[in-house]
């Protein structure tokens, strides 16, 4: 095990400033054009005085307490988010000048060197750095991490469960403050964390600056619901004179986070948050295609003054820190979010001695259904902008759609103009680019497989190709794509594929469309296009999906916000029946105490 020598606690660098009052700066400089053709050997480990830390650090143990109230936001920041939101996806002047600003910052830390953090430090760990490569252009590495060990991940989770009695006995009003704190944060960088989402995941502007947001007001809407509940502290009825009854949530201990790279800074931070919140101690593992973005998490937590080992960074696949999380029994619980193949091999195997909490949140394949009784412009544009936004790598992504027969060929002509006039595919950092590139090889592969399906099998497809114009090249950039007759129980209208791919049917009615729609191992999200009552009466009884839409020209299956449109998933798109972003979702990672006090 390497331990850094650094402080005992530090912050990673905000590309600005360091927040008062806490820590220090533990960025690594170096000019990235030299770092990206340095050889794997030179990388990590063995700085070779290229690098070097931006800020020579005292060589002194730093003990760190909680901090208390006075160095805390006294007060919930709400006014402090702007009001960009997947559906409004407003973006300022102002934002574009911190956004352009911030891209270029951002650009000149490409390549640079990072470390995990384990128990309130730095950590290397024994595992050799890998390269992120970005997804805009495939030849520059957006960051080098530490390949995560089983080792690194069992240290991890010692020090969360070491620190999990002191933090789980903190009152819940001192972790509202630091989580609240925490969120500030995360809006006071937004701009930073927005362009490592487009070197890292390729998300556009308007989307990353909505998501930063998300990510904020996630932390906020679990803080007001621990808040309104009193910390889930509930008096009952009296069993009789001089004594009391209680009905108590008290933290499970450690919980394991693990997390997918699409929606890298909201799903990462509602997950952590809402574990924290409910008094635990948390691991976390983001995905090997996010590692920046969940480093700027971890910096957010620990400059707000999370304490340490409450909150670790383990950074690696599946194969080794995933697979210790799930099996290591000082884990109690373990939440994740990504696709149904490995959520439900964590569902199986996660409780294996005795019953532990696990919440999986898992993938979809979102129908959308297109009435005789819709209004057809608004139908088009919602399917386009859920079917393309972040090129169909989103969860909630429409997919498939059917329509019925009557309004069909108006239908495919309005979408038609929709996907010319809206979708944009461009670089994702560039104000005008609506689609940025896929995220890996596979995802690309995935593409142009279906295309060639699509083809084979007699379908009708617009698009299918990878573009390869300047300056697109490098990356994995495509075409929007449109497949039209395929057979209605083509593989197509089934598989998720996590691409910006739609497959459109054509129905003879809405009770065709609902059969068809629910014909999937998914129950995530469902969006109708209908004005007639009985018709939308008819869709909410029986569609089964655990988010729905009607008649939403923002997104015909997109667009869920905290507070506001809870998000989760049926069947095999979620394990619990409990959305997030919701009412029921921070409870979940609390177990129930009743009490019974005889006297005073
Ligand atoms: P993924 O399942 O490949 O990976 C998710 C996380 O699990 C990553 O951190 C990955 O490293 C880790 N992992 C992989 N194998 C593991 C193993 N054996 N043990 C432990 N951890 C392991 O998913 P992804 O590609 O990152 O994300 C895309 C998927 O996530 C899609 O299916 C999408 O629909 C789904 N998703 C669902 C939601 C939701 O709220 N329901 C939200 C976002 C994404």
């Amino acid at each position: 095990m390497v331990r850094s020598r650094l402080p005992a606690r530090h912050n990673p660098g905000w590309e600005s400033r360091s927040v008062p009052g806490v820590g220090e700066n533990w960025l690594l400089t170096g000019t990235s054009r030299a770092l990206a053709t340095h050889s794997r050997r030179d990388c990590g480990r063995k700085w070779d005085g290229k690098l070097k830390f931006q800020r020579e650090l005292p060589q002194r143990r730093v003990v760190y307490k909680l901090p208390t109230s006075k160095k805390l936001a006294s007060k919930p920041s709400k006014a402090k988010v702007p009001r960009l939101t997947y559906a409004t996806l407003k973006v300022t002047p102002e934002d574009d000048r911190a956004y352009d600003h911030a891209v270029e910052k951002t650009r000149a830390s490409l390549s640079n060197h990072f470390a995990m953090y384990v128990n309130g430090e730095r950590w290397v760990g024994t595992g050799e750095e890998t390269p992120h490569m970005s997804p805009v252009d495939t030849t520059v590495a957006v960051s080098y991490f530490p390949r995560g060990t089983r080792e690194d991940a069992k240290a991890a989770i010692d020090a969360a469960r070491d620190a999990s009695g002191k933090w789980s006995e903190e009152p819940y009003r001192n972790r509202v403050k630091i989580l609240r704190k925490a969120a500030d944060l995360l809006i006071d960088h937004r701009y930073s964390i927005s362009a490592w989402m487009a070197w890292e995941v390729g998300k556009n502007r308007a989307e990353s600056l909505a998501e930063v947001n998300e990510a904020a007001e996630l932390i906020r809407y679990y803080c007001d619901q621990i808040e309104e509940n009193k910390g889930y502290t509930h008096r009952m009825e009296s069993p009789g004179p001089n004594q009391t009854t209680y009905s108590v949530l008290r933290p499970y201990g450690v919980w394991a986070v693990i997390a997918p790279w699409n929606f890298p800074i909201a799903l990462a931070t509602g997950m952590t948050a809402a574990a924290l919140l409910g008094g635990n101690t948390v691991v976390f593992k983001p995905s090997s295609e996010s590692r920046v973005v969940g480093y700027e998490l971890t910096r957010a937590y620990a400059d707000a003054g999370i304490p340490r080992g409450v909150f670790n960074l383990v950074t690696g696949p599946g194969a080794t820190v995933g697979a210790e999380l799930q099996e290591n029994q000082k884990v109690d619980g373990l939440v994740f979010t990504g696709s149904l193949a490995v959520g439900l091999g964590l569902y199986h195997t996660f409780a294996k001695s005795y019953p532990k909490p696990v919440i999986t949140e898992m993938g979809g394949k979102n129908p959308a259904i297109v009435t005789g009784k819709a209004k057809i412009d608004e139908a088009a544009e919602g399917v386009v902008r859920a079917a393309f936004g972040f090129g169909g790598q989103k969860c909630s992504a429409c997919s498939r759609v059917y329509v019925e027969k009557t309004v069909k060929e108006k239908f495919m002509t309005a979408l038609s103009d929709y996907v010319k006039k809206l979708v944009v595919v461009g670089e994702p950092t560039r104000k005008e680019t609506f689609l940025g590139p896929l995220i890996n090889q596979a995802s690309i592969d995935t593409y142009l497989q279906a295309a060639e399906e699509a083809k084979r099998d007699g379908g009708t497809l617009t698009g299918g190709t990878r573009l390869k114009n300047e300056p697109l090249e490098k990356g994995y950039f495509v075409e929007p794509a449109v497949v039209d007759n395929l057979p209605l129980n083509h593989r197509l209208f089934k598989d998720e594929l996590f691409v910006p791919f739609l497959a459109v049917g054509t129905i003879e009615s809405l009770d065709e469309g609902l059969r068809l729609a629910n014909e999937t191992e998914y129950g995530l999200c469902a969006g109708i296009y209908s004005h007639d009552k009985a018709e939308l009466g008819k869709f909410f009884e029986n569609i089964q999906a655990g988010v729905i839409y009607t008649n939403r020209r923002a997104g015909a299956t997109t667009g869920a916000w905290p507070g506001v449109n809870s998000f989760g998933g049926w069947k095999g798109s979620g394990s619990t029946g409990k959305n997030g972003l919701g009412l029921y979702y921070v409870p979940q990672f609390m177990h129930e105490q009743s009490r019974w006090i005889v006297g005073k």
